[in-house]
């Protein structure tokens, strides 16, 4: 029983916020401030907005947790899709 999910290349983490004072702009929309977060299929630090990390890709929900997909985006996710990608 293997989900499509699985069959990729995931990486997951907590959310780990890195220490303010970041001024790079979001990634997607060019807004400030962001945070960075480390994106685990580059090692390289990826800055987002709060409106761009705080959703749920998926659901909408909270997100609190995020992975590094195989076409190395990171992806934001709550629990319960968290928790749907690690089964
Ligand atoms: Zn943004
Ligand atoms: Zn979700």
């Amino acid at each position: 029983m293997v989900k499509t999910v699985t069959r990729l290349m995931i990486i997951i983490a907590t959310v780990a916020l890195t220490s303010c004072g970041s001024s790079q702009p979001c990634k997607l929309c060019g807004d400030r401030p962001t945070k960075g977060y480390e994106n685990l299929a580059t090692g390289e630090l990826e800055h987002y907005c709060e409106r761009h990390s705080s959703k749920c890709e998926f659901d909408n929900k909270k997100a609190t947790k995020y992975y590094t997909n195989a076409l190395g985006d990171i992806i934001f996710v709550c629990e319960d899709c968290y928790n749907d990608i690690m089964e």
